[in-house]
């Protein structure tokens, strides 16, 4: 095999969150690394948005859906894969959303590994399934949601040799958290708000671990308020209970029993952040909006955060800088994008000219 030699037109190149955040993450010399090269992705001013909000409020997205497979997730992935390996594992098991699922496959099958996904049967967005399986994942689909794929493979996982890569390990936070440190060096400062889907809980504990560390270091003056949003049929920390039977378009955000739920309470504590509900009709909305009006396709349940932020909009205090997060990419879930689009598809046309200009309107 031969090595691959940095030539020095690229030493500038991104090196992935783990080689650039290294002095806050739980490496060693020892540490495989493993990426994809993840992270680094744009923070994109929403003018349209901010120009229905008013007041001057400021309002970015940082579109998290530009990662190597498509989800946030893989910021996560590439510390919990590194670490798995460092700890000698041959095998990752984890239950999935769809989004996990792609992200384990990519880092495990990288780094050498098997991968073992467990997805909710006939709930999982088309982009989602056909990466685990192209990624070269075992994919089992289990009769029933999210939560009992989680029960499932957190009980396979403590009797057999496996490590589990959903957010219950802690290195997955970690390198979520790097989101945060990339946000603040964007924008110089924390935002006002932060407004974030939520469905684990995971990622906004991540966010606000990211935030609280370089606040601690004088990298930033103040801290967010952090505020989550749900889908209004799958809103377990909005009403304050397990939801049995979680349902919303939003697939990636369809779980009932948040397993970060005490970690998400004290977050939204701590930043006197909220937890809010939104509809499927006003995800869709903002989902559509944020193609059409900012050329922004992420996928519906990272359009929570937009939709929850307009909702909200008459408390957003005057001149307030907010970030959204856009967890995934629009690409991930073709089905909704055909299903939820209010676009006419017109009927083929011959191939000449004449014809075509009449059909545009000309
Ligand atoms: C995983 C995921 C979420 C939810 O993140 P949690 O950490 O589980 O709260 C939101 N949007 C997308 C696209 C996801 O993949």
């Amino acid at each position: 095999m031969t090595t691959l030699q940095t030539s020095p037109r690229t030493t500038a190149a991104w090196p992935g969150i783990i080689e650039a955040f290294r002095s806050h993450l739980p490496v060693t010399d020892a540490t495989p690394i493993v990426t994809l090269r993840e992270g680094n992705t744009p923070l994109i001013p929403l003018p349209r948005v901010s120009a229905a909000i008013g007041r001057q409020v400021e309002v970015w997205v940082k579109f998290d859906g530009l990662n190597p497979t498509g989800s946030f997730k893989d910021r996560g992935m590439t510390l919990a894969i590194s670490k798995a390996k460092e700890a000698g594992a041959e095998a990752v098991i984890c239950a999935s959303t769809g989004n996990t699922s792609a992200a384990a496959a990519a880092y495990a099958r990288r780094g050498g590994l098997r991968a073992y996904v467990l997805i909710p049967d006939g709930y999982v967005a088309l982009g989602k399934l056909a990466q685990a399986l192209l990624y070269g994942a075992e994919v089992l689909a289990i009769q029933g949601n999210f939560d009992r794929a989680l029960d499932m493979v957190r009980q396979v996982a403590s009797r057999y040799p496996v490590t589990l890569v959903n957010s219950l390990n802690p290195y997955r936070l970690e390198g979520q958290k790097t989101a945060a440190f990339e946000v603040v060096q964007a924008l110089g400062d924390a935002p006002d708000w932060l407004c974030i889907p939520v469905g684990n809980a995971g990622n906004i504990s991540a966010y606000w671990m990211g935030f609280c560390e370089y606040h601690q270091q004088d990298r930033c003056q103040r801290l967010p308020r952090m505020m989550g949003f749900q889908a209004a049929g799958s809103a377990p920390l909005v009403l304050g209970q397990p939801v049995e039977a979680p349902e919303t378009v939003a697939t990636a955000i369809r779980i009932g029993r948040p397993v970060n739920w005490e970690r998400a309470l004290a977050v939204q504590h701590a930043s006197q952040g909220a937890f809010t509900g939104v509809t499927d009709a006003e995800i869709l909305d903002a989902y559509r909006f944020l193609a059409a009006e900012e050329g922004i396709f992420c996928e519906p349940a990272s359009a929570t955060s937009v939709a929850g932020l307009l909702k909200l909009k008459d408390q957003v205090p005057t001149g307030a800088r907010v970030v959204c997060v856009l967890t995934g990419n629009g690409l991930k879930d073709p089905d909704a994008a055909l299903q939820h689009n209010t676009a006419q598809q017109r009927p083929a046309v011959p191939p000449d000219p004449a014809q075509v200009a009449k059909a545009i309107g000309f």
